[in-house]
């Protein structure tokens, strides 16, 4: 259907990107996954198991918040991990774009199980005050959809699933993609900082007080645009 076209083509580039730029851990398989709102019940993902390699528009899923596919003999099955998408859509108005992936400094940890406090301010305000864990879940299980759920009122853009991968949020696709960049950053100089063995500083109280205020507002504003 030409009315979903232009998510298609926007989620098909972004997945290319991040295929091509590691973030999927291989670029011959089909981890990780791509979605943006298309409106207050309705989203438009990635496939269930169709490579990056050979993935084209027509592969791209319209579904509901319910999984359920929209177009008529759509020829694959959406993500198995759209639950997880579908959650954060409903519990997060300002969120119109989700990548989730297996990047490498960001998995790390989520094998260590040890968020990412506030360490620059740039990440701080795009990202969060804090990168919290998502405790582990078998993939696209209920459970992993769950404790998704359960983070996501501290209002961050970043979460590091344990022993799995990362969900970078944002307001577009854009953003998104910016999100899941400046997570695998920030996350690989923390992990460089902490190998050092020596004390690594955060950003001042004062700051991350900031910082809250900023996303919290951001969100209102977004819940009260779609009022
Ligand atoms: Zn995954």
């Amino acid at each position: 259907m030409t009315k979903y076209l232009s998510y298609k083509q926007n989620i098909l580039e972004a997945s290319q990107w991040l295929s091509e730029h590691g973030y999927f851990g291989s670029q011959r398989g089909s981890g990780g996954n791509v979605s943006m709102r298309v409106d207050e019940t309705v989203m438009a993902i990635t496939p269930s198991s169709v490579s990056y390699t050979e993935l084209t528009k027509e592969h791209i899923c319209i579904v509901d918040f319910n999984l359920t596919l929209i177009e008529e003999n759509h020829p694959v099955q959406p993500s198995v991990e759209a639950g997880m998408h579908s959650v954060i859509y409903r519990n997060r108005p300002d969120v119109n774009a989700i990548v989730h992936t297996h990047q490498t400094y960001g998995s790390v940890f989520g094998l260590i199980n040890t968020p990412i406090p506030a360490l620059f301010d740039e990440v701080a305000f795009s990202l969060g005050q804090t990168i919290e864990i998502v405790p582990y879940a078998l993939s696209g299980s209920p459970e992993l959809v769950h404790n998704v759920a359960g983070k996501l009122s501290n209002n961050a853009n970043a979460y590091i699933i344990q022993n799995h991968g990362i969900l970078a949020l944002g307001r577009d696709i854009d953003k998104a993609i910016l999100h899941a960049e400046l997570l695998e950053k920030v996350a690989h100089v923390y992990y460089l900082a902490l190998s050092t063995g020596k004390l690594v500083d955060t950003l001042p109280q004062s700051i991350i007080e900031a910082v809250a205020a900023v996303r919290n507002n951001e969100v209102k504003v977004a819940v009260e645009k779609k009022k």
